[in-house]
């Protein structure tokens, strides 16, 4: 809890909490916790009844007040002060980043104490208020009661702020590209929002889980990734004004761009499978999709003499397709190795139909799993999971179309949650009608916004998710901004290529790489579809190194993209006609 920030002597705030958490608060001697995130807003969050169960336990009160980010209503403000009227403190309380509970609170006195009093406690806690000042100013000339400034149903905001380029979300693609576009125009007037201290190179976590990495392998302060020359505005995108150009922050502050950069990643989805969140790391359940749970599904494995051992597979589109097989493989061989293999029921259950969606690397992919032993149950969707009991069910869809649900017990399982857009982007007018921001799988441009374009997991276009097409996307979206920047036509397209490195044994790697519609696009002029030492070698050494000090420096090593030759805009074209010297 080294992020708790002490606003006054009766109230403190901090980013999301874990249920751990309320146990250190109680010890420090907090009475009260107030909750302000809505229920499902982001991956891995604990729900509102998970955290107040645990303050029950401790005798802490517990209220939830949510508040939509960007939207911070008159009766939200109300319901906070009427918390701290009746709440006995000393009062704790959170949303994601905290912001929203300083919002809070600064609303809630503004009526009585100066606001450049508020905004100084809030700025030495960490907390920008200044683009709050005009409503607090309202307040206290004269109590003025005004709703939210900024939001998302309002008429378009003003942005307070204008840059050439935004980009949301400072992970893979977002680093990456930034770096891309600094590259091609060091001058560019740039801002990264993201409200994350840390970056995560995730494709690291399936060698957590096999007990390869040691997880700090695959952390980097935030500070040191973002790169120079890029404004990090430390804050989370709620929603989005197109005609306004401009986004809107968790607190309202509007920031407006020329062009923008949709890159948020997608949202793990822990919360659709029924009693999943209340039992993960616990009772051997388990996920490499989440680092904190990573090193546990080595202490599972290494734990596991016999039993049974099962693998899942939500449906597509996922991030890395491949690794929810990596975990079974590793696993598996070092069961193998330890010579406990055979007493290990491992059973992989898919909710898909196929091992591998290109077909040329399924033979290799078969030979391991009849060497582990593994059985594999297709059209098999994890629906619930009673972590005590060790049971989980999963719904089986029959060759007759029939659905049936089949109770597994389990020694120990390691769960991939189903995957969606995250739900800002879901709700917005930049989404698809599945929940993706919609954009042309070529040139990466939206679909209805020509200034707005996505790269990475949370884009429309039908490659695999993963950090490798990445690699190849920002090239294309740097290259494509600035020519929208130039007033000309996006020329840089995107051939769908994404990779997977299948790690099927210690030592021995699939690189499975290929492009739209499955066409293999291998890097190296080898035979892609078998298992090598040198691809294990270059996920082990070569991939993190190529991630941190080549892609995410803008660095394009065998990703230069492919620019079609130049198609005149309508404008250009009349120009050079009026142009004499152009003329025939
Ligand atoms: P992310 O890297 O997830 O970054 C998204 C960023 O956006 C985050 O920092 C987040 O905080 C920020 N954000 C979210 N919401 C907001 C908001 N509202 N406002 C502002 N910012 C926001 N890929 C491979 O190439 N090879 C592999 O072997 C591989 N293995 C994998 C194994 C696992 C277990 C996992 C989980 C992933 C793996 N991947 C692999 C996939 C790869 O990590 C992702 O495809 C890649 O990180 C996608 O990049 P991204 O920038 O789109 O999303």
């Amino acid at each position: 809890m080294e992020n708790l920030r002490r606003l006054t002597p009766f109230l403190s705030v901090a980013p999301q909490i874990s249920e751990a958490d309320v146990g250190t608060l109680a010890s420090r001697g907090y009475h009260a916790i107030v909750n302000n995130r809505p229920d499902n807003e982001g991956e891995g969050q604990p729900s509102s009844a998970a955290i107040e169960a645990a303050a029950k336990r401790l005798g802490l009160s517990y209220r939830h007040i949510p508040v939509i980010s960007g939207k911070v209503t008159e009766a939200d403000v109300e319901a906070f002060r009427a918390a701290m009227r009746e709440l006995r403190g000393p009062v704790f309380a959170y949303c994601r980043t905290g912001t929203r509970s300083t919002t809070l609170w600064a609303l809630s006195e503004a009526a009585r104490l100066d606001p450049a009093v508020l905004i100084g406690v809030a700025a030495d806690a960490g907390y920008d208020l200044n683009p709050l000042r005009p409503r607090l100013d309202a307040q206290w000339a004269g109590g003025v009661t005004i709703v939210a400034r900024a939001t998302a149903d309002a008429a378009p905001a003003r942005a307070a702020k204008a840059y050439d380029v935004v980009v949301i979300g400072g992970g893979a693609a977002g680093c990456s590209v930034t770096a891309s576009l600094l590259k091609r125009r060091p001058g560019l007037k740039i801002a990264i929002v993201e409200p994350r201290e840390m970056h995560y190179y995730q494709p690291g976590w399936t060698l957590v889980g096999g007990g390869v990495f040691d997880r700090r392998k695959t952390t980097r302060p935030m500070a040191e990734c973002i790169p120079a020359g890029a404004a990090w505005i430390k804050a989370a995108v709620a929603s989005f004004d197109p005609p306004g150009n401009a986004v809107l922050l968790e607190d309202g502050t509007p920031i407006g761009y020329s062009t923008l950069i949709v890159a948020p990643g997608l949202e793990l989805r822990w919360d659709l499978v029924e009693g999943l969140s209340e039992t993960l790391g616990r009772n051997g359940v388990t996920s490499n999709y989440m680092l904190d749970l990573a090193p546990y599904t080595w202490e599972l494995a290494r734990g596991l003499k016999g039993g049974t051992a099962l693998f899942t597979q939500p449906p597509m589109p996922i991030k890395c397709a491949g690794a929810p097989q990596k975990a079974m493989y590793l696993s598996a061989n070092h069961w193998e190795a330890q010579g406990v293999l055979k007493g290990i029921d491992v059973e992989f259950n898919n909710a898909g139909g196929v091992l591998f969606g290109v077909k040329e690397y399924v033979p290799s992919l078969m030979r391991y799993v009849e060497r582990y032993g593994a059985r594999l149950v297709f059209n098999s969707n994890l629906k619930s999971i009673d972590g005590p009991n060790k049971r989980a069910v999963f719904e089986t869809r029959k060759e007759d179309g029939s659905v049936e649900r089949v109770s597994k017990r389990f020694d120990m399982i390691h769960v991939v949650p189903p995957q969606t857009a995250p739900a800002f982007i879901r709700q917005s007018p930049l989404a698809d009608g599945a929940g993706w921001v919609d954009v042309d799988p070529e040139t990466l441009r939206h679909k209805s916004y020509g200034n707005i374009f996505a790269l990475g997991d949370a884009g429309s276009m039908p490659n695999a998710k993963t950090a490798a097409a990445v690699r190849k996307q920002a090239p294309i979206v740097a290259e494509n901004i600035i020519a929208i920047l130039d007033g000309r036509n996006p020329r840089a397209v995107y051939d769908g290529y994404g990779s997977c490195p299948l790690t099927v044994e210690r030592g021995k790697v699939v690189m499975a790489e290929f492009g739209y519609g499955g066409k293999l696009l291998p890097t190296f002029p080898w035979d892609s579809t078998r298992p090598r030492w040198s691809a294990w070698f270059a996920k082990v050494s070569v991939l993190p190194w190529l991630y941190f000090d080549v892609m995410m420096k803008g660095r394009e090593w065998l990703a230069k993209p492919t620019v079609l030759p130049h198609q005149p805009l309508a404008h250009e074209a009349a120009a050079a006609c009026a142009d004499p010297a152009q003329r025939k």
